[in-house]
């Protein structure tokens, strides 16, 4: 057995957040292809850039369909089917309420009741119409947006992977701020496991609140300290309930999802956030393969059975 003494890392800072990538061997063109990707991904995927292929879609809600490449109509189709089997918490279609709030730019707010009433009419998932053979996507609703922003660093994620792959690259980690992926095996130890990291749900500490030792796997945290804001003594946070308007509450502050896709966990650890401690833990052990950690607001740390977690005091 060999065990490798060097990590080559490489960061970059795109999407907002910090993008690092660990390999064993030293590929500047597979580093350089990544960044590559992802900054043509972002182009394609941002909700928050007017030129980007999800912003033609979204400005032509009420007036026609739009083709759009296989990729995005890929992710847009599965995330929609997720939605509708998750309507109550995941939902794409909630761009309306995402834009009205803006948590997370200089300008947020906490919108005027009567904005939330009127965003909540344009965030049916029903009325977003998919055409598999011409690859088209259709906001039947003046108003409606689409925003991919839970799911898209998943589905990047997962891609990444296989592009590294195709250099050659067999195993290493990546880190997509919030989402990482470790791939093949750990070479710079003799049990070749990973160790990934839980972050303190409330990132200003900078803190680790333990650490799961896993093979290959995703692990996706969604969570009300990523970006929030105080107003009046409130916190209002970046991931809105779909039935209110208003940012989630209830009794978790986040959710990390192990899984082997990590666009699927994209889609879980929003699910299980919703869900609540008790239900979300309930939901997660019952799906194969998948386990998580959750943190509750007042710092209880519960996980699903069958994961090597390890608290860190
Ligand atoms: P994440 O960081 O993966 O938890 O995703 C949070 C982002 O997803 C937000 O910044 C919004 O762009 C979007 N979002 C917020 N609430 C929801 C929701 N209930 N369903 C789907 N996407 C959401
Ligand atoms: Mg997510």
């Amino acid at each position: 057995m060999i065990i490798y003494n060097k990590k080559f890392i490489s960061q970059f800072i795109l999407m907002g957040t910090v993008i690092s990538l660990e390999l064993f061997e030293d590929k500047p063109d597979a580093v350089e292809a990544v960044y590559h990707y992802l900054q043509k991904a972002e182009k394609e995927f941002s909700a928050n850039d007017n030129c980007s292929e999800l912003m033609r879609i979204n400005r032509s809600a009420g007036k026609q369909p739009v083709t759009v490449n296989s990729n995005l109509f890929s992710v847009i189709k599965q995330a929609v089917e997720f939605s509708k089997e998750y309507r109550t918490s995941f939902n794409i279609a909630l761009g309306p309420l995402v834009k009205l709030w803006r948590i997370g730019f200089a300008d947020q707010r906490v919108p005027l009741q009567s904005e939330i009433k009127s965003a909540l009419q344009l965030i049916d998932i029903d009325s977003v119409e998919l055409d598999e053979s011409r690859h088209q996507v259709y906001l039947m609703n003046y108003g409606m947006e689409l925003d991919l922003g839970a799911i898209a660093k998943g589905y990047f994620a997962d891609q990444i992977i296989v592009l590294l792959k195709y250099f050659g690259i067999n195993n290493g980690i990546i880190n997509l701020g919030g989402n990482t992926v470790t791939f093949g095996v750990n070479q710079v130890v003799s049990s070749h496991l990973w160790k990934v990291g839980i972050q303190s749900p409330w990132q200003y500490r900078g803190t680790m609140v333990g650490e799961v030792q896993c093979r290959a796997c995703s692990a996706v945290t969604s969570g009300i300290g990523e970006r929030n804001f105080q107003y009046k003594g409130r916190l209002y946070h970046h991931i809105i309930d779909p039935q209110t308007g208003y940012p989630l509450e209830n009794d978790l502050a986040q959710v990390t999802i192990f899984s082997s896709s990590s666009l699927y966990g994209e889609v879980l650890s929003t699910v299980a956030l919703f869900s609540g401690i008790d239900n979300g833990l309930l939901l997660i052990n019952q799906i194969p393969n998948v386990s998580g950690v959750f943190i509750s607001k007042t710092g209880r740390i519960r996980t699903t059975s069958g994961i090597n977690f390890k608290a860190i005091a």
